[in-house]
């Protein structure tokens, strides 16, 4: 077995020992490898070694890893988790499968907008911000209901939950907060007769695997914990554009 194939039998091992501990069902908790800043060549050593899901933060470095993994790509569910500018909407519509970092109405309407008709409907989770820092970008707790009922109106889109990236060291009470909310929102869309499936708290990396599993995390995205320490990070070059 490969190291990163040991390292993703370890980390499923965490995920196990976290359910049965916290009384979770394994088979709700999804686990997405963020492969940010690591090379394709790593990618398919992991999708080797079975795993299926992979996330990415920058739009240029991974829609450049789409393409070099294009002989693999309808076996691969690709994530983007990153900071979406306005102006590179397009790119992400044309080739990820899930957005999970959408943080404004407005981004959500030029990703349904831009999806190809000839491609699935793209998955998407709204960014909340529960740690109320102002580093982060998310919608605020309490705008998040309202902004979940303008995305579920739109096409070519299915509004699957709700995704955060809590400071570090956060409470698992605001992990439950941030679980409960969700809870109120999927009840919420149910009574409107929301006919997709809103099931995914996205939720838990390396360090808080196990406080975000024991909060109610359906979905860990888990980076270091696989591929190793990451190089410094990128900061994607251009600004947003303005309009
Ligand atoms: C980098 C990143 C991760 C993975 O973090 P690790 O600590 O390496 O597991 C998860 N989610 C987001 C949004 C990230 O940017």
């Amino acid at each position: 077995m490969s190291a990163i194939g040991d390292q993703l039998l370890y980390v499923k091992g965490r995920i196990s020992q976290a359910c049965i501990r916290f009384g979770r069902n394994e088979k709700n908790v999804h686990l997405v490898a963020v492969s940010k800043t690591h090379s394709a060549a790593k990618v398919r050593e992991a999708f080797a070694a079975g795993q299926k899901e992979f996330a990415e933060n920058y739009v240029q470095e991974g829609t450049d890893k789409i393409v070099e993994l294009e002989d693999i790509r309808k076996k691969i569910i690709w994530h983007f988790i990153g900071p979406v500018q306005s102006n590179k909407t397009r790119f992400i519509a044309e080739s990820f499968d899930w957005v999970q970092s959408v943080d404004r109405f407005k981004i959500a309407q030029r990703l349904s907008d831009q999806r190809p008709r000839d491609m699935a409907d793209l998955n998407i989770c709204l960014q909340v911000n529960i740690s109320g820092e102002s580093t982060k970008s998310g919608v605020s707790p309490s705008e998040a209901l309202l902004t979940c009922l303008d995305i579920a109106e739109l096409p070519n889109m299915t509004l699957r939950g709700l995704m955060a990236i809590p400071e570090p060291g956060a409470s698992l009470q605001s992990i439950k907060n941030f679980h409960k909310l969700f809870i109120e929102i999927q009840q919420h869309l149910k009574r409107h007769q929301f006919k997709n499936k809103f099931d995914t708290l996205s939720i838990g990396m390396s360090d808080d695997l196990d406080r975000a599993i024991e909060g109610g995390s359906t979905m860990v995205r888990i980076g270091t914990a696989i591929f190793g320490p990451r190089e410094p990070e990128l900061v994607e070059e251009d600004s947003e554009e303005k309009e």
